[in-house]
């Protein structure tokens, strides 16, 4: 019988964590909860199936002994990472590698990733992007600690979407609760942590070379979400190219899909309602993520609730 994946997952304490991700009905295992890294096969923080023929399989062990059910995917490892993430705090000014470099000096993937605005408090900013003209100025830049001068600033608000591939300079600020779609990569280049300390009173390690010689430059493209109605159903899509497809599910009432992707990651950021898979119903609501996979070719949601759904690039 063909059922979809539900996934529990690992929760990963961060400096800039809070508790905000409890809103969605978890039990955090402290206050300073950075990262719930909802569907995921990193060894760094791996997903259980909750449920079926597969229960208590971890899915890195899934994508690698049942290839099947994810379109027979040539790729050696599960390609995406979705995370809620919830800043109490700035996170560092980052960036990451593409493939090329990430495999090179990592030995894993790049990450591209995009940030879909699950809620933030009025004022809250990002960094995105930066003004340095050339690797020199931005080297001098970063050296003097012109950080004013050198990062942009964009405010943020509820529904809001960035494109982050890359190379890009990045922060999510205080305030922001952010769902993440990202390649599945743990490779982070830390340009600037605000000089803060952790518990042990140490600097967290900054790569000042790495960062130099991936960032790009010029201001960041973001994309421009399409919005379409159908009835019951108001979809925008916000992204689509080879690293992942990513779109916003607005439901109410029943509605169809029929699969147009070998397998579809979804994560639930509002509402409750019931999710059908040939002939079995399973209740769905706010933080649930689950995973749609090959072998079912159509469901039925019927409900309020609002999704983001995405899928591998290829
Ligand atoms: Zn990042």
């Amino acid at each position: 019988m063909t059922q979809p994946l539900f996934l529990s997952s690992v929760f990963q304490e961060k400096i800039w964590g809070g508790n905000h991700l409890k809103d969605f009905g978890y039990t955090l295992p402290s206050d300073h909860i950075g990262e719930y890294w909802a569907i995921s096969a990193h060894p760094n923080g791996v997903s259980t199936i909750k449920n079926g023929a597969f229960a208590g399989q971890t899915l890195d062990v899934l994508y690698q002994q049942h290839r099947d059910l994810f379109g027979d995917s040539k790729k050696e490892v599960f390609p995406l990472l979705t995370k809620i993430l919830d800043a109490n705090d700035w996170l560092s000014v980052q960036v990451h590698p593409d493939d090329a470099y990430g495999l090179a000096h990592e030995g894993e993937l790049g990450k591209t990733e995009c940030w879909y605005i699950i809620a933030a408090e009025p004022d809250a900013e990002i960094i995105y992007g930066h003004q340095a003209k050339d690797k020199a100025e931005l080297r001098a830049m970063i050296e003097s600690g012109e950080w004013d001068q050198l990062l942009t600033k964009v405010k943020v608000k509820a529904g809001d979407f960035f494109y982050v591939p890359s190379g890009t300079m990045h922060a999510i600020g205080k305030g922001i609760l952010i769902l993440e779609t990202q390649q599945s990569s743990d490779t982070t280049y830390r340009v600037y942590d605000f000089d803060r300390k952790d518990d042990h009173g140490q600097l967290r390690e900054l790569h000042i070379d790495k960062s130099v010689d991936v960032l790009t430059f010029g201001a960041p493209a973001n994309t421009v979400p399409v919005v379409t109605e159908t009835a019951h159903l108001v979809t925008t899509s916000y992204v689509s190219n080879d690293f992942f497809t990513v779109e916003k599910w607005d439901i109410s009432g029943p509605v169809s899909f029929v699969k147009t992707a070998p397998y579809t990651l979804c994560s639930v950021l509002a509402g409750q309602g019931t999710l059908s898979v040939d002939g079995e119903s399973y209740p769905v609501k706010k933080g649930d993520h689950f995973i749609l996979t090959s072998d079912i070719e159509n469901w039925q949601f019927e409900g309020e609730l609002t999704l983001i759904a995405s899928h591998d690039g290829e």
